[in-house]
Formats: C-alpha cells, structure tokens, sequence
C-alpha cells in the first residue's frame, strides 16, 4: 500500500488516512476481513454499469477496469509474499509500482468480469493459508526492498486494506459516478 496514504498514528497502529481501515487485526479477522471486502468489492462491481467500467472521470483517476485489474495483480503480490515469508528465511521482497503496470498493460481497457473471475480463487486460497499458519508464522519476517524488514502481518493486512479501499473506490466512481474522497 501506498506509505503516503498508510501512516503510524500516535498509538503506533500504521492507519489508512484515506478509508481509515487500521493494521491491528488477528489472522483469523484478516481472513474474515479479506473474504467480506472482496465481497464488497463484487457489490460494487455488479452495481456499476458496463458502459461506466472503461471510463477515467478525471485522468490521473484510473477506471473501475483499472481498478479491478490492479486488485487481480495486488492480490497475487500479497499471496505471493505470505507464502514465502512463511517458507524462505528473511526474503527479498521486491518493490512493485501499481502505478506503471496501470499505466504500461492499459489496465483501463482489461474487462472487470474476467478481473472479478481471477480475483476470488487468489483471495480464497489467500484466506485458507492465512487460517492454516501456525500462530508464530505471523510474526515472521521478509526484507522488503524500499520499505525493509516488514511483517507477515503487515503484508496480510495490505491484503484486507486493497480489497476494502478499492470496493469503496469502484463503488464512488462506477456507482456514485464520483470522485472518491471529494
Ligand atoms: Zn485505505
């Protein structure tokens, strides 16, 4: 997730100053959390017209393609980085910018219902490795390239906080036809 937008508050729990979700959670709520925010993510989907999917309301804004397609490409990053941090000693977790792939694979034009089709297996076999760790193995931790030593609990979090953060953008920009935040 973005650091500009995650930040520490006073009482040291990394918050979102956008959606306000809070990085405190148990495995087992975050599980919970990531299966009832993809579903969210589904409502707002159904909700937004075909016709409105491809369209940037303003053009740094991406689409709710856009948006679907990156949550198909965070989520994989996410699960990706659990499973090996739960598996390899301290390992390298390479930065990825959402904003070039966005931008470079014309995200605006890739279509929501397949985006949607790809996005529930990822978040389903998410949630049953979170419930099928060991309680130590959330502790444990990978060596992120800019942001260095993070958590498993940090990454999982991320997982909750992109579904729950982009189910409320898709549903302002699809459904509202608004820009989020404004
Ligand atoms: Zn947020």
């Amino acid at each position: 997730m973005d650091p500009v937008q995650v930040v520490r508050t006073d009482g040291g729990v990394m918050e979102c100053r956008e959606c306000g979700f809070r990085y405190n959670h148990t495995r087992a709520e975050i599980a919970d959390l990531s299966e009832q925010h993809l579903a969210r993510v589904g409502n707002a989907l159904n909700a937004t017209p075909h016709d409105a999917r491809g369209v940037r309301l303003q053009p740094k804004l991406w689409s709710v393609n856009a948006y679907m397609a990156h949550l198909v490409e965070a989520s994989g990053v996410v699960l990706e980085r659990v499973q090996r941090v739960a598996t390899e000693e301290r390992p390298a977790l390479a930065w990825f910018d959402e904003n070039v792939s966005v931008e470079r694979f014309g995200y605006d034009g890739y279509d929501a219902d397949q985006s949607w089709r790809k996005l529930q297996p990822t978040v389903a076999e998410f949630a049953a490795f979170l419930r099928g760790l060991p309680d130590d193995a959330w502790e444990r931790l990978g060596i992120h390239s800019t942001a260095g030593e993070v958590r498993m609990s940090e990454i999982a979090h991320d997982m909750a906080h992109e579904l729950g953060h982009h189910a409320d953008d898709i549903h302002a920009i699809g459904v509202e036809r608004r820009v989020p935040g404004e």
